[in-house]
């Protein structure tokens, strides 16, 4: 069933791939949260975050977008930084890590095989993030973490991606709002250093200056 007020239900049978893929891992682990991973933060925040899809074992397993995801220590450690959040995050939902004015989604809400979503599957999904972006009233400031989160976010806004060019550090108006690119903090981009923390904290240190003028 697909939920009614513009999320994903447990069982979202949008994209056949991805449910054989979740129903597989069901099967195989069924202590996982092993469903669409919903937004994690106030639907008040000024700050929206989008990364590209629920890791297997980090996202899809815990239900908290990015955690227990490689990516997430890096992410959740640079939010603390520009204070976007409070607490300690210790890698699982009930760690009482709490997000403030900053709320965290998925560009895919399904964990997709290999971590690569399809376009179509991409294209699909859009249809939960266009309402994740429109339920939130004073959202400002935008996160998109690499090229595809980054794509489905101006495609959400009816941008084509050429009126704002992806790549790391650079920023756009649109509309209302500013985006901001990043290169994904994934563990690949870490590990070679096409993305270290630093580069990682110069675009949060840029969010934070933005919102706080
Ligand atoms: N975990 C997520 O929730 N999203 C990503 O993009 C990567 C890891």
């Amino acid at each position: 069933m697909t939920g009614e007020s513009g999320k994903p239900g447990r069982n979202c049978p949008r994209c056949a791939r991805l449910k054989a893929f979740r129903d597989e891992w069901r099967r195989h682990e069924p202590t996982w949260f092993n469903a669409p991973v919903p937004s994690f933060g106030p639907l008040t925040a000024r700050l929206l975050i989008v990364g590209l899809a629920p890791g297997l074992q980090g996202a899809n397993r815990t239900g908290r977008p990015f955690t227990g995801d490689y990516a997430g220590a890096l992410l959740y450690d640079t939010l603390a930084r520009y204070g976007f959040a409070r607490g300690k995050y210790e890698a699982h939902p009930e760690d009482g890590l709490e997000l403030i004015d900053a709320r965290i989604t998925n560009a895919v809400r399904c964990v997709p095989p290999q971590n690569k979503p399809t376009g179509t599957e991409i294209a699909t999904c859009r249809a939960f993030l266009k309402p994740t972006i429109a339920e939130m009233p004073k959202l400002r400031a935008v996160v998109t973490l690499g090229r595809i989160a980054h794509d489905s976010v101006l495609a959400a806004f009816d941008q084509r991606a050429k009126v704002a060019a992806f790549g790391h550090g650079a920023s756009h108006e649109i509309g209302k709002l500013r985006l901001f690119c990043s290169y994904h903090c994934s563990r690949l981009n870490t590990n070679t250093g096409v993305l270290t923390p630093e580069m990682f904290r110069k675009v949060f240190a840029a969010v934070r200056r933005y919102l706080d003028a």
